[in-house]
């Protein structure tokens, strides 16, 4: 059987990142996220900056940077999740030339409640564990349950920074969902509800096989 080619889409808080981790798991496939890729690499020196100095502002990074990046990890594996990729339409045309996608999966959540959850969320400075400080806390404050280091909240989940993210993601990234809307295998699933539940709803739909 052939390997799934995900991308999931949705706007920042939706929840990308979790469930990218369960499909990867589950279908054995590479959880490849552009987001982690380049906060690994915010110092790097390129022509057009470094890649921190757009993420702390909320901006996309340069189309360049990340279609390389995307371009070397899927080269890589025979299935994978795409987490934050594509983030507009020049990134969803550049990525129909270099691989074929089986299913587009859009994590669909209200602004209101995307507010709610980035502000609370901190992440673990090691392993990148995700946790809320309301609706899903560590069992020792500040303290990674995993690996018990150092929680921290992302420099873009500050008041600011996130709702230019979301400004963002209405105005390069809806875009892709019109780009995609008519596209066979493309689904929106409700983000709203608990990650359990969200989850079984992916699953259910990629087992389906076709997306539908
Ligand atoms: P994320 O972890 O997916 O929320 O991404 C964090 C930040 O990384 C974004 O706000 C952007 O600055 C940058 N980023 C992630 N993916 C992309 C992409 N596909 N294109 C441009 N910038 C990106």
């Amino acid at each position: 059987m052939e390997l799934p080619k995900i991308v999931l889409l949705g706007p920042p808080g939706a929840g990308k990142g979790t469930q990218g981790g369960l499909i990867a798991e589950y279908f054995g496939i590479e959880h490849i996220t552009t987001g982690g890729a380049l906060r690994i690499n915010r110092e790097l020196e390129t022509e057009q900056g470094t890649p921190g100095s757009f993420i702390d502002r909320g901006e996309l990074v340069p189309d360049a940077i990340v279609n390389e990046i995307v371009e070397v990890e899927i080269g890589k594996v025979e299935g994978f999740v795409l987490d934050g990729y594509p983030r507009n339409k020049e990134q969803a045309e550049y990525l129909s030339t270099i691989t074929e996608i089986s299913n587009i999966m859009y994590l669909d959540v209200a602004e209101e409640e995307l507010i709610k959850r980035l502000s609370g969320r901190r992440v673990c400075s090691e392993c990148g564990e995700n946790y809320h400080i309301e609706f899903h806390p560590p069992r020792l404050d500040g303290e990674c349950d995993l690996c018990g280091n150092k929680l921290i909240q992302r420099s873009d989940d500050e008041a600011g920074t996130i709702l230019n993210r979301l400004k963002v993601f209405s105005e390069h990234t809806k875009p892709v969902l019109e780009y995609y809307n008519n596209r066979e295998g493309f689904v929106r699933i409700e983000g709203r509800n608990n990650p359990d539940d969200v989850w079984e709803d992916i699953r259910n739909i990629l087992e389906m096989g076709d997306g539908k």
